[in-house]
């Protein structure tokens, strides 16, 4: 792919500046280092000084704050110097003792500082500043050297789309909906003549929307590629710099360049960082008027161009469509938006084709069992699993990666990278083991389609500790609400576990409780699961997270029914921590069994697992009720 900066950039306009600085930190070390007339006295220890002081042998002395000068009575020996000179140390006790010896002596103010210190001082300050300045412009810019003077240029590369590296729609997978909507913006770019003659009005913004790593920068790049046209990317937050009006200026710049080159794509990625709703910023913090302007700028530029027969198309990127400004959505601007969302299972199953081409496959690997087990990847964490294989199996020293490598990898980019040098305590590692083991038993007893498949207490990444992996069995794409009540059960049977056996709990089950309590939010407010609330949607579509305009999640209801709603969410996670219980208690004697095993082992998978769980069991009704009382 060819990547290249669209700027002419200025020369070295700085680089007498530079010669100057440079001279001037040159004179001022020197400056340190004049020959002092002071320094051809000859120094001698301080002890000396006050040994000579205490035998009345001193004169007089001159002290400045950084040398005492005395001048002897009679020198140590026939033609010795008489002068003499010692650093001074801090000693309150001196102008006592020199008085009481009978020394004349006097202080001197500190020493003036000469003309050209002065002027040092005054002038090599800013000069470093503006050398700062230009190091950081420079840096700025991708290679070029970028003046201090053009920090308003855009910085937009130009990808322009040679034969090899030409990204296409067939690079990218799983995501077919938005593909085919692309598929007509490529139309357009291509025979925008066609549209022109049926009088159609070609859109001017597209906005992908969809979660970090589900390939919306790759999308826009095969957009950019099938229509052949030049393709102008840039990033939000390099709107956003240093000064106000810098961002605004870059705007225009942009639409310049691209109005010149069009037919064209702009593509802004990561357009949050600067189109946040105006409203949302107004609070104590005054708003952000820099981000402010661009944004302006930028619905002006939008609203400014048309031009039928050569289109400029805005394309942009965020994943976090519900802070956008409201007024960047209307028509006329973005008013597409196309979802890119996490693959599905065949989805998953293509894209891992794709990434498994580039590496070399042993003969025996079954791809459809790890797009299985993924579930939830997005296509940059699978096309990272893809490489994170590869290179175990690199380390291995074997020349084609087999289906172990891909199963370590995944896992790996699950749980972060293996940390084995993170040490945990005995104590903490118990608790560690009996608070997985209670996932896994609640886990295997709950209905859902997923089974437990392996306990590490292995700390991996930044915060796991331990974990336990539950794989699904099946693709599901709807959950009954038992199975959520479930799921909400395995998350506490962690904590449960830890309350059971040491009577107390820790830290560690603070994202459990995070999840089961969103788990229990949803239920009631999206999906209508509660009995006595109804069938209602308490949340707005998608819980404020996709597409929707306003910030509160929550539709407007009374204060009875908020009240209600929260007593049910509490009703929810309340009822499963006492399932928990109950089936942790009721099943004590393997939970401690599989929590010793596990002590030595670290790890337990496979059919050692299976085996172990198997012989759990769910309490009765009874039971429960008794837990519950
Ligand atoms: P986003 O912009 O949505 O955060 P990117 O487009 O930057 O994600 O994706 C990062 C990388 O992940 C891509 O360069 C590509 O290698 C891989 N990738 C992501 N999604 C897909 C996909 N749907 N198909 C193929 N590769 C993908
Ligand atoms: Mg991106
Ligand atoms: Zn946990």
């Amino acid at each position: 792919m060819a990547i290249r900066q669209d700027d002419n950039r200025p020369s070295r306009r700085f680089g007498l500046i530079n010669l100057l600085l440079i001279g001037f930190g040159v004179l001022l070390l020197a400056s340190n280092f004049l020959p002092n007339p002071a320094m051809q006295v000859p120094r001698v220890p301080y002890s000396l000084f006050i040994d000579q002081v205490n035998a009345d042998n001193v004169k007089r002395a001159f002290i400045t704050s950084d040398q005492i000068r005395y001048e002897l009575i009679k020198p140590p020996a026939e033609g010795a110097p008489t002068v003499l000179a010692t650093t001074p140390i801090f000693d309150m006790e001196l102008p006592q003792r020199l008085e009481q010896h009978g020394v004349e002596f006097a202080a001197a103010p500190p020493r003036k500082p000469s003309f050209i210190t002065t002027l040092l001082s005054w002038v090599v300050p800013p000069l470093i500043f503006i050398g700062v300045l230009q190091f950081f412009a420079r840096r700025g810019g991708m290679g070029g050297a970028q003046g201090a003077l053009s920090f308003t240029k855009s910085k937009a590369k130009v990808y322009v789309p040679d034969e090899e590296s030409r990204v296409t729609f067939a690079d990218v997978a799983g995501v077919d909906e938005a593909k085919t909507e692309l598929t007509e913006i490529v139309d357009f770019l291509k025979t925008p003549e066609r549209y022109a003659a049926i009088g159609a009005r070609i859109p001017k913004g597209v906005l992908l929307v969809g979660p970090p790593g589900t390939g919306k920068t790759l999308l826009s790049k095969a957009v950019a590629g099938e229509a052949g046209v030049p393709f102008f990317i840039i990033s939000g937050s390099e709107f956003v710099e240093l000064f106000v009006g810098a961002g605004a200026a870059r705007v225009r710049d942009l639409f310049e360049e691209a109005k010149k080159k069009a037919p064209c794509i702009i593509f802004i990625d990561e357009l949050d960082a600067i189109g946040k709703s105006r409203a949302g910023s107004m609070g104590m913090m005054g708003g952000n008027d820099e981000r402010e302007q661009t944004l302006n700028q930028l619905l002006t530029e939008m609203d400014g161009f048309a031009s039928q027969d050569k289109p400029v198309i805005v394309l942009a990127a965020t994943n976090q469509p519900e802070v956008l400004d409201a007024a960047l959505l209307r028509p006329g601007r973005f008013d597409r938006q196309v979802l890119v969302d996490r693959p599905d299972l065949s989805g998953r199953r293509t894209i891992l084709g794709i990434y498994a081409k580039k590496v070399k496959l042993s003969e025996g690997v079954d791809l459809d069992k790890i797009a299985q087990a993924t579930s939830g990847f997005a296509g940059a964490d699978l096309a990272n699993l893809v490489n994170e294989a590869a290179l175990l199996a690199a380390r291995a020293k074997r020349t084609t990666v087999e289906q172990g490598d891909l199963n370590e990898a995944i896992e790996r980019v699950v749980a972060g990278l293996e940390k084995k040098s993170r040490v945990l305590q005995a104590d903490e590692k118990k608790v560690v083991a009996f608070h997985e083991v209670g996932h896994a038993i609640v886990g295997h007893l709950m209905p859902g389609g997923s089974k437990v498949a392996k306990i590490s207490i292995v700390p991996r990444g930044m915060s796991a500790l331990g974990y336990t992996l539950q794989l699904p069995t099946e693709e599901r794409f709807l959950n009954s609400k038992e199975d959520l009540e479930g799921q909400i059960a395995t998350l506490l049977g962690g904590r449960s576990a830890e309350e059971i056996v040491f009577g107390e709990v820790t830290t560690g089950a603070a994202n459990d409780l995070q999840r089961a309590t969103d788990i229990a939010e949803q239920m009631v407010g999206t999906f209508g699961m509660s009995d006595t609330l109804g069938p209602l949607a308490y949340d707005k579509q998608g819980g404020g997270r996709f597409l929707g305009g306003n910030n509160n999640p929550r539709r407007s209801v009374s204060d009875a029914t908020a009240q209600a709603i929260d007593r049910e969410v509490r009703g929810l996670v309340d009822r499963a921590h006492d399932r928990a219980l109950a089936i942790l208690s009721h099943n004590r004697e393997l939970l401690d069994s599989i929590s010793h095993r596990i002590l030595e082992k670290e790890v337990i998978e496979g059919d050692e697992l299976k085996d172990l769980l198997a012989s759990s069991t769910l309490p009765t009704e009874a039971a429960l009720q008794a837990v519950a009382a």
